[in-house]
């Protein structure tokens, strides 16, 4: 066992930590018989350490949120401050976490959000924003977009476009959620070729909005997380704001993966000078340290409320230690330039891969944009067929992206594989070594998929 490991866990070993874990508790996104979770019993920097005390370089920041990597003490110091300070004091009340925090976000965040609600996840965040949208524009429909996620609830996964949420409601989408094309140039889900396209996905979300009535908000990942780090062309943002403003309709950004510097930029949204009405972000907030969401609001959606009854909270809304570490790492991200650090590294990253596919034929596409990047894994170059869909996965099937992930591990390197895709996505404090490191891990064990790929 790890010698930091705590106190009160230390009369556990490593195997009764991993089967009471399974006894007690539900792995997500799984079937429960074969979880045999890893037991992490310490981290630091931008490394895991199970109780053994093997180290592991952590390639994806866990799931897209550690950016300032493990055991960075300014922010371990802010949470022993507020816990011994005020712990909790409930949302109605003034504290001074909130207005530290809100006043570093106004002058952070795309200008023009200026007004703030505070939650414990992404999920709880989009929640928020869809009410807000709802209740501010008075209509009820959001056009969310295939191949996305945005959360877990009934809401959140009913403006999920990804086959996730057909396990919560069989066959169907939730009840006022219609989904638009996704901007994907690798398979364009319209059969059309950027640039020559105009950006037709977009003109299609405007005939939606026009042929639909009722329409609230059009809802996006700036940058498609899980479902592949799908980059726009630079054209398709702006163009949908202005497709929003024309027709009334608010345009809402789920940052929650995107945000904190990940793209190289404080948020994916600046790469286009584009404000969304509504930005929702989670994560990188507190670099996963502590559970925090935030959903942003503009100055109108602000002003409206003066005099509209804001029917929506939490209990544990805007929690005091939630929000003081959030102030900390921003502080750190500023003090160690993070956020330029993830645009310097990305042609480091970028050439990295693009030598990786022209070595690999079972890699069809690499694309990303700061310290964001998919490798995405297919059977065939010229079909683009991926070696595993989402009803393999739920079939309990072997994927050959996990099967590469796990050899990963065994070497020392965890990466996120996300059924046809791997994420690339180091803490922001990462090194160019520790890059090479995790990029050849997944070249040698990338033989794994070549073998059952066609020749190209
Ligand atoms: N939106 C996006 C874009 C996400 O990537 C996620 C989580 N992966 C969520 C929402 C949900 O956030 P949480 O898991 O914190 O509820």
């Amino acid at each position: 066992m790890s010698p930091t490991d705590t106190a009160a866990s230390q009369a556990l070993t490593s195997q009764q930590v991993v089967d009471l874990t399974r006894q007690y508790n539900y792995g997500t996104w799984r079937f429960q018989r074969n979880w045999n979770p890893m037991h992490i019993a310490d981290a630091e920097g931008c490394y895991l350490i199970d109780g053994s005390g093997k180290r592991y370089l952590d390639f994806s920041s866990q799931l897209m949120c550690s950016n300032l990597g493990h055991k960075n003490q300014a922010v371990i110091d802010a949470i022993a401050h507020q816990a011994q300070q005020l712990s909790y004091a409930m949302p109605g009340y003034a504290t001074t976490a909130r207005a530290e925090l809100s006043q570093l976000l106004a002058e952070i965040l795309p200008k023009g959000l200026r007004k703030f609600f505070f939650t414990t996840s992404g999920t709880e965040a989009n929640e928020a924003a869809f009410k807000i949208a709802r209740m501010y524009t008075g209509k009820s429909k959001i056009i969310a977009r295939y191949r996305s996620y945005h959360g877990s609830t009934i809401g959140s996964i009913a403006a999920t476009g990804d086959p996730r949420r057909w396990a919560m409601e069989p066959g169907g989408k939730g009840p006022g959620v219609i989904f638009a094309p996704e901007v994907n140039c690798y398979k364009c889900p319209i059969r059309h070729t950027y640039p020559g396209c105009n950006i037709a996905c977009a003109d299609y979300i405007e005939h939606m909005i026009r042929n639909e009535s009722d329409v609230a908000a059009v809802l996006v990942e700036p940058i498609v997380g899980t479902n592949g780090v799908l980059v726009p062309p630079d054209e398709y943002m702006p163009k949908l704001r202005r497709i929003c403003d024309e027709n009334g309709v608010l345009l809402i950004a789920d940052e929650v993966m995107t945000g904190w510097g990940r793209t190289g930029e404080w948020f994916a949204m600046n790469h286009w000078s584009v404000i969304p009405d509504i930005l929702v972000t989670a994560k990188g907030i507190t670099s996963a340290y502590v559970p925090l969401g935030l959903c942003a609001t503009s100055e109108k959606i602000a002003e409206f409320f003066q005099d509209h009854f804001f029917s929506h909270g939490h209990t544990y809304e805007a929690h005091p230690i939630t929000l003081a570490p959030a102030v900390a790492c921003i502080h750190e991200m500023q003090r160690l330039n993070l956020v330029e650090r993830a645009r310097e590294l990305a042609p480091y990253v970028e050439a990295k891969l693009n030598d990786l596919k022209s070595k690999h034929r079972s890699i069809g596409d690499v694309r990303g944009k700061g310290l964001f990047w998919a490798v995405d894994m297919v059977k065939d170059r010229t079909t683009k067929e991926p070696f595993n869909t989402y009803a393999d996965k739920v079939s309990g099937k072997s994927l050959v992206v996990d099967q590469i992930a796990a050899k990963m591990l065994a070497d020392g390197v965890t990466i996120q594989a996300w059924v046809s895709h791997f994420v690339i996505a180091p803490p922001l404090i990462v090194t160019k070594e520790e890059i090479d490191r995790g990029i050849a891990t997944l070249d040698k064990h990338l033989t794994i998929a070549d073998e059952a790929a066609s020749p190209s």
